[in-house]
């Protein structure tokens, strides 16, 4: 098959006139075939998130809704669209008011109607782009993403099935992807292989969406545009001087994007990955700035250190076991608990006497509640801390390098920060420490300046 390139265009990109303009300069030069997976435009799935619940509430018009969604559609379409581009945006709409209908009507909403009402922002989106992308003579259609990626079915938030994925893609893409032929194919959902339900990949899934089809379709190169410069050594916002990365490694950029750095969906990784394609991370307006993440073959004794992210507004449950080091099995069943709970733990730190687990301070008391049940049998007492934030220091091989977490640690100390719980050597990429969500730009800033200050 011909190797072919996939763009992801998110809701920054697509989210005005200006900006879809520059979607069809990319795209005219562009190598073709090519993919686009296009995210809805900005602000879109969020107003319709609230207007599923404002809707079972009764607390909105529908007709009102329907009436802003146009305008803010319409307002997107090039002059002179043809009628057969305006019907397609029509019956979208809708079909949309339809479904809102049903939800006012039964006063019920399923996790399966949500998710289909949460991708309507993607669906006219397609209609609009395709419509600005013909108008420059492209040959160009729209590929629904329900005949190309089978999810697990778990909506609000579901994982691509590869394997079948790759299969249906295959499929459904091969005889279309010839010549200078470009699709459109709307980001963020799929279907389920169970029951055929149309799921959501998560907030922010278009970049996911890219990854997966750049895995089906063994791509040449996944680019994500974006209306920033790519990956930072820092957040700009709390260390002005922070730079742009030009290259990251799989491990370095899949630790960044699970921990804070909010530039690429964490799952997006992995399907590039396992089929080391790359992904570049390319700046909407300034293309020439970039971040390229692909296998590491860099010198790694020279700057090892490549990014320091954060989390904020953590928690720290700590569970106290005077016999934990000696009963067997504890570690599973607080585990087990925390899945009951739907936690999704970001750290652990153990000692003989105590489990600590990090968590977002909004899981907590969920948390709380659910091991609660193994007291006093298997747990003494707990303890509960609310303010903490996550510092996460990314560099391939940190782990393997003498010296490096002195020089994290010390760098925190010289600005009077005290470390809470510590996570290191579980990844050769990462180390992660807490410290009091208060001193969090501090220590930041203070290991920034550690590793990069001879570049300011
Ligand atoms: N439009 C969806 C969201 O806002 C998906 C995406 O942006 O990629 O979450
Ligand atoms: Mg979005």
């Amino acid at each position: 098959m011909v190797s072919i390139q996939v763009h992801k265009f998110g809701g920054a990109c697509t989210g005005s006139k200006r900006a879809l303009k520059q979607i069809c300069k990319h795209i005219v030069v562009s190598e073709k075939p090519c993919i686009i997976a296009v995210s809805a435009a900005a602000g879109v799935t969020d107003f319709l998130k609230k207007t599923v619940t404002t809707v079972l509430m009764h607390k909105v018009a529908i007709p009102e809704v329907i009436k802003t969604l146009k305008h803010r559609h319409f307002e997107l379409l090039p002059d002179n669209s043809t009628k057969e581009t305006i019907n397609a945006l029509n019956t979208q709409f809708s079909q949309l008011e339809r479904l809102l209908f049903g939800i006012s009507y039964t006063e019920e909403l399923t996790a399966r109607t949500q998710d289909l009402i949460l991708t309507f922002g993607e669906r006219l989106i397609s209609i609009i782009i395709k419509e600005h992308l013909r108008q420059q003579n492209i040959d160009v259609d729209i590929v629904d993403p329900t005949k190309l990626i089978v999810t697990d079915g778990v909506h609000g938030d579901a994982m691509a099935q590869l394997e079948k994925t790759e299969n249906k893609t295959q499929k459904t893409l091969k005889p279309l992807l010839q010549g200078e032929k470009v699709i459109i194919v709307p980001g963020f959902y799929g279907i389920s292989e169970k029951n055929h339900a149309v799921t959501v990949l998560g907030r922010s899934g278009t970049d996911y969406t890219a990854t997966v089809l750049g895995y089906a379709l063994e791509a040449k190169k996944i680019i994500i545009w974006k209306d920033v410069k790519g990956f930072m050594s820092a957040d700009p916002r709390i260390v002005p001087h922070a730079h742009n990365i030009p290259q990251l490694s799989y491990e370095e950029a899949a630790e960044l994007a699970h921990f804070g750095a909010k530039i690429l969906h964490p799952l997006a990784v992995l399907p590039a990955q396992l089929k080391r394609i790359p992904i570049e991370i390319r700046h909407f307006y300034q293309p020439n700035i970039s971040t390229i993440i692909r296998t590491n073959n860099e010198n790694k004794e020279n700057n090892v250190i490549k990014s320091v992210s954060y989390l904020k507004d953590l928690a720290v449950l700590k569970i106290y076991a005077a016999m934990g080091g000696h009963t067997r099995g504890l570690l599973a069943k607080l585990a087990i608990s925390m899945e009951n709970a739907e936690i999704n733990v970001l750290s652990i730190a153990t000692s003989q006497t105590c489990i600590a687990f990090l968590m977002k301070k909004e899981m907590v008391q969920r948390a709380v509640n659910s091991i609660k049940e193994l007291h006093p049998r298997l747990i003494d007492s707990w303890q509960v801390e609310d303010d903490f934030a996550l510092i996460c220091v990314v560099g391939d091989g940190l782990g393997k390098i003498p010296g490096i977490a002195s020089r994290v640690f010390n760098a925190v100390a010289r600005v009077h920060v005290n470390v809470e719980l510590i996570s290191a050597g579980a990844s050769h990429s990462a180390y992660h420490f807490t410290v009091k969500n208060t001193k969090l730009p501090q220590a930041l800033r203070a290991v920034h300046d550690e590793f990069f200050s001879q570049r300011n």
